[in-house]
């Protein structure tokens, strides 16, 4: 008995922003072995070319778009120029995320702007410019990524906390106004994962040792294990799951 591919990508195109690195990178890389076609976005052109080669050499589908996620004018060109000369965008992963960190009565009015701007701002924007296409198609995935931060604080960056709580309730609104259409908005939260975001982290063995402690999972997480929550969550396995926040954390949001 043959059973239908709940989670082939086959035929289908992805826009991954903040894909010339780390967990972007990762998850653009494992949709595209699901058979997606990725378009790799981020501010710099020679990463992101290198980063489709990367993925060509596999053997892959990818293609490039230079735009910063936090100026609305350029989301929405960028978005439309994606749609105009490649084709649909069937799935957005809205992943280009900062990170600073400070005691909050030191935090700077500049650094809260940065923040809010790429990881909350932008996620409205590329978000809103890309379902403004799905909607008139009547499908589309949306997943945001969200954090640990978005359910728990830790010293030092409680704006980041701020930023990540807002993107998880932004996924339930997004749900709420648009499921209706028959797009699937969700969250993906990672835990603790080694990427250059985090190098100060990796680096400091006291915290390492803290986190293999707190975390139920013992360790840092490998961010291929990212990859499997993406593709559910981009693929028809996924059709009726809308709103939700899927943490992929070693446990350590469901322990003390
Ligand atoms: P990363 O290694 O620092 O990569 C960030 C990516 O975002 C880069 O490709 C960067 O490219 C891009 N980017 C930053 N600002 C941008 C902008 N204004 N416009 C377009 N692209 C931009 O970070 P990461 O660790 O992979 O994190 C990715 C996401 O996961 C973030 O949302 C982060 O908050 C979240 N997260 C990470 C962890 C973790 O353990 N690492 C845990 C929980 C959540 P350019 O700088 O070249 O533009």
């Amino acid at each position: 008995m043959s059973h239908p591919d709940l989670f082939s990508l086959s035929g289908s195109r992805a826009l991954v922003t903040g894909a010339s690195r780390g967990i972007g990178l990762t998850l653009a890389k494992g949709l595209a072995r699901y058979g997606a076609e990725v378009v790799l976005n981020g501010r710099d052109a020679e990463s992101l070319k290198a980063a489709q080669s990367e993925l060509e050499a596999e053997g892959l589908k990818a293609s490039t778009a230079v735009f910063d996620v936090t100026d609305q004018d350029a989301v929405i060109e960028g978005v439309a120029a994606i749609e105009q000369r490649r084709g649909s965008i069937d799935i957005l992963i809205n992943n280009a995320g900062i990170q600073r960190r400070a005691p909050l009565e030191e935090f700077s009015r500049r650094d809260w702007d940065d923040l809010m701007s790429t990881n909350v701002n932008a996620v409205f924007f590329v978000g809103q410019a890309v379902a403004r296409h799905m909607i008139p198609r009547r499908r589309g995935k949306i997943v945001n990524i969200c954090s640990v931060q978005s359910e728990l604080a830790r010293p030092g960056i409680a704006p980041y906390t701020a930023s990540k709580g807002a993107v998880k309730n932004l996924t339930k609104g997004m749900a709420t106004d648009w499921a209706r259409h028959g797009l699937q908005i969700n969250g993906l939260a990672p835990g603790y994962f080694a990427t250059e975001m985090n190098e100060k982290l990796v680096a400091d063995a006291e915290f390492t040792d803290w986190l293999c402690k707190r975390t139920p999972a013992g360790r840092w997480g490998r961010v291929e294990e990212l990859v499997g929550a993406a593709v559910f969550l981009s693929s028809t396995a996924s059709s009726f799951v809308n709103g939700q926040v899927l943490m992929v954390d070693g446990g350590i949001t469901v322990s003390l």
